[in-house]
């Protein structure tokens, strides 16, 4: 059998070994039931313990405010990209006089792949979209995020401001949480840095993050929401015109009310996700000592980088992802040889996504210093055999 691999892939990700060997212990009597966990009922006393401990985990390593819900939704990171829509729009319908025209703007911008699909998915759903910023548009790539100047946002009109906090291909991370007006709920897709590091949950109105990341085995998606954007959907009978009407499980109120357990939740990977919330607390030392060790792991990466005369970052320097680099190396002929040379040594998913092409180098949580150094040690290996 092959021994464990230093696994740099961008998601799936890499999990904490320690949380494997512990599931690996429970995994065929979960607490004494006798069970796996995928095999209790999710209204017994066991599952229900596990649910509300994961969700404290979570509250106290993100220091979620009290007047926030923490909801376990399915579909992944892309479900959120319409859920997003309707559970906004249906707040704004529902704080708008009777009988005046309804058609807020939705504000997004768009600073990778990601964020660009969450708008396009808008924009099927809802005929006004605003863009805020389009970086491919104006500067031919992604790679960069123009000063506020250059932002379109349409002001306390929009019924929300959408952004992508870490752009997962194109290696572009927001170093601030952009500054919009506070009446304007602020929604931000952290499916790949979220737990990274420290950040405000109370400048945020939705928060969501997919789990094959930093949390956990996909099938989950962490949603957080502050309470004033829970609103019950109302039906297609009182719909204003062009308005869409809000699918029951992608209701926010409805996953609020009902505890995550309105319908059967994907209990494996929260479990799972539990361990590595406990992990984090427990082995780690919280967000704050994560976020510690995620800047020297990405210091070293891009501090060789820059130093090298082969390799070549794609993102400008203010903007690049602790967690995503993608590079290419000059000439491009190296990359396969990067590659198979970098397999042999147990270094895998090192290639990057097709429509950049080239290396990226993920470093989530899970990816230790250790697992760094040694990839580093190889690149400069490279680089010399190459120079
Ligand atoms: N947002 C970001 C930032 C992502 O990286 C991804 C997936 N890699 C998604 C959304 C989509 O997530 P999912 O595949 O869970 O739908």
């Amino acid at each position: 059998t092959r021994p464990r691999v230093y696994n740099f892939g961008a998601g799936p990700a890499a999990l904490p070994l320690d949380v494997l060997e512990k599931a690996q212990r429970e995994f065929l009597n979960y607490e004494n039931t006798g069970m796996s966990v995928m095999e209790i009922s999710h209204r017994s006393k066991t599952f229900e313990i596990l649910l509300n401990n994961t969700k404290q985990d979570l509250k106290t390593l993100l220091q979620v405010p009290d007047n926030y819900k923490i909801l376990f939704m399915q579909g992944g990171g892309c479900t959120q990209f319409s859920a997003i829509v309707y559970n906004l729009l249906e707040v704004k319908k529902q704080q708008l006089p009777e009988g005046e025209e309804f058609n807020p703007p939705l504000d997004y911008f768009i600073t990778g792949s990601w964020s660009a699909k969450a708008a396009d998915e808008a924009k099927r759903l809802y005929n006004n979209v605003n863009v805020v910023i389009d970086v491919k548009k104006s500067n031919g790539n992604f790679g960069s995020i123009p000063p506020k100047e250059e932002w379109k946002l349409s002001g306390s009109k929009a019924a929300f401001v959408y952004y992508c906090d870490n752009e997962t291909i194109n290696g572009v991370e927001f170093p601030f949480i952009p500054d919009i007006d506070p009446s304007v709920p602020l929604v931000c897709d952290m499916s790949s840095n979220i737990l990274s590091r420290k950040f405000d949950v109370s400048k945020f109105g939705v928060i969501y993050a997919g789990a094959q990341k930093n949390i956990g085995p996909a099938g989950v998606t962490i949603v957080i929401v502050r309470d004033d954007l829970l609103v019950k959907p109302k039906s297609i009978n009182d719909q204003d015109k062009g308005v869409p009407v809000t699918p029951t499980m992608l209701n926010y109120k409805i996953f609020a009310d009902n505890n995550s357990l309105y319908n059967t939740p994907p209990m494996f990977s929260i479990y799972i996700s539990g361990l590595v919330f406990e992990w984090l607390l427990n082995q780690i030392g919280g967000v704050g000592a994560m976020e510690e060790i995620n800047k020297q792991k990405c210091t070293k990466v891009y501090d060789l980088i820059d130093k090298s005369k082969i390799y070549r970052s794609l993102v400008d320097k203010p903007v690049r992802s602790r967690m995503n680099a993608p590079f290419r190396i000059v000439p491009e002929k190296l990359e396969k040889e990067f590659l198979a040379g970098a397999e042999e040594l147990k270094m895998v998913q090192l290639k990057g996504h097709r429509s950049v092409g080239g290396i990226r180098i993920s470093m989530y949580n899970s990816v230790t210093l250790e697992a760094i150094d040694f990839l580093i040690n190889y690149m400069i290996e490279f680089e010399k055999k190459h120079t």
